[in-house]
């Protein structure tokens, strides 16, 4: 493949005529006693996959956390352990529950916090553990439930990447009292923005409800009884939801397709980390990535000149984000793990039209670039 004319972009949609023909229904049947169908559908549809008893539409995955940590009334003074390397939606609604983060290291193979560093964090002010999955990748779950059982924490999943990942027989968002997931416009299923908070405890479901009805008394219209939110999902997001959970296979298959042949074709570079599969669970491969290694070798160019020599290539990609603990209303925390990784790590095109041809064309960039 030649140079293309046009940027290849790191996430992009699937729209097919079931998309056209759910979003074509609900905007003109989808009102006053039908304005919840799609909705209610989505939610179904997306507890019985996940496998959560009970699933609730949302503005989005950040939204979704927030009701989760309102919901367990997590309050000023307590403490939230999250992982350095998150996407700060997680650390923010901590900060917005009036609780204090803390940052914790990350495991070099998962991405994904390390059950050792929760352990050594844990205080009496302690309250919740974060897991957050990256890039679709697969938080050691197990270990994070039995910490959390033992010393009695709540777990509340960022699992807004991983639709369609698993561990063992588990979806990412059961493990924990709560999960999140995000149907944003780049992650795996889109609905534009929107979110889903899962769970099976009825109770806390129950409570997630009326705090997303503005803390109104279910029994008593217009008569609050706490103080609320509006992070809800409208049925036309619903039913772009829909279409796109109903071909979620189909994603999860084409992104690991995508990611094999990166990895065939890059195996040969020296000193480069890519998402690594544990054997006893999937990812959904929603972010293929690659992490230079600079402990293993030492490169010529760094990490955002590759990501601009890239750009000229017309191939898009995306820094890792940062440790949150960076930026300047937090201190530093001692996460060496986090930093190597955060600091050297893009996502490049993953997007589920992606070409096997534009796989190799941009795998041919990078070998050039770093070979
Ligand atoms: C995308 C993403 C979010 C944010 O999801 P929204 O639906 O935009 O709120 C949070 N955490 C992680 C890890 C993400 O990848």
């Amino acid at each position: 493949m030649k140079k293309p004319k046009e940027l290849i972009l790191t996430a992009g949609p699937s729209i097919s005529k079931k998309e056209i023909r759910y979003v074509d229904d609900a905007v003109k049947n989808g009102w006053n006693l039908h304005m919840f169908d799609y909705k209610e559908k989505l939610e179904k549809k997306f507890s019985k996959y996940i496998g959560a008893k009970y699933a609730m539409g949302t503005s989005g995955a950040t939204g979704a956390m927030q009701l989760a940590l309102a919901a367990l009334k997590i309050k000023p003074g307590d403490e939230v352990i999250l992982p350095d390397l998150c996407f700060y939606a997680a650390s923010d609604v901590v900060i917005h529950m009036g609780a204090k983060p803390v940052f914790v290291d990350i495991l070099p193979e998962t991405w994904c916090i390390d059950p050792q560093k929760v352990k050594g964090a844990i205080t009496k002010k302690t309250k919740a553990i974060m897991p957050v999955y990256m890039y679709g990748n697969l938080c050691e779950m197990d270990e994070i439930r039995r910490l959390a059982n033992k010393y009695d924490l709540y777990v509340v999943e960022d699992a807004a990447p991983a639709l369609g990942s698993k561990y063992k027989n588990k979806k990412p968002g059961t493990v924990g009292e709560f999960g999140a997931y995000s149907f944003q416009g780049a992650k795996i299923a889109i609905s534009g923005i929107g979110g889903m908070l899962v769970t099976s405890n009825k109770k806390l479901f129950e409570r997630a409800i009326i705090l997303n009805n503005h803390g109104q008394d279910p029994n008593r219209k217009f008569f609050q009884i706490e103080f609320g939110y509006s992070f809800h999902m409208s049925n036309l997001q619903a039913s772009l939801a829909l279409a796109q959970l109903e071909r979620i296979e189909e994603f999860v298959l084409k992104k690991n397709a995508i990611f094999t042949r990166y990895k065939k074709n890059l195996s040969g570079l020296e000193g480069i980390t890519m998402n690594f599969d544990q054997p006893y669970a999937r990812s959904n491969k929603w972010m293929s990535s690659i992490v230079l290694n600079r402990k293993i070798r030492k490169f010529s160019i760094t990490r955002d000149k590759l990501i601009a020599e890239l750009r000229k290539e017309m191939v898009d990609s995306r820094p890792f984000f940062y440790p949150v603990s960076m930026f300047p209303m937090y201190k530093e925390a001692d996460t060496p793990v986090a930093h190597e990784i955060a600091l050297n790590g893009i996502n490049l095109p993953s997007g589920v039209n992606l070409t096997i041809e534009q796989v190799d064309y941009i795998s041919s960039i990078l070998v050039k670039l770093l070979g």
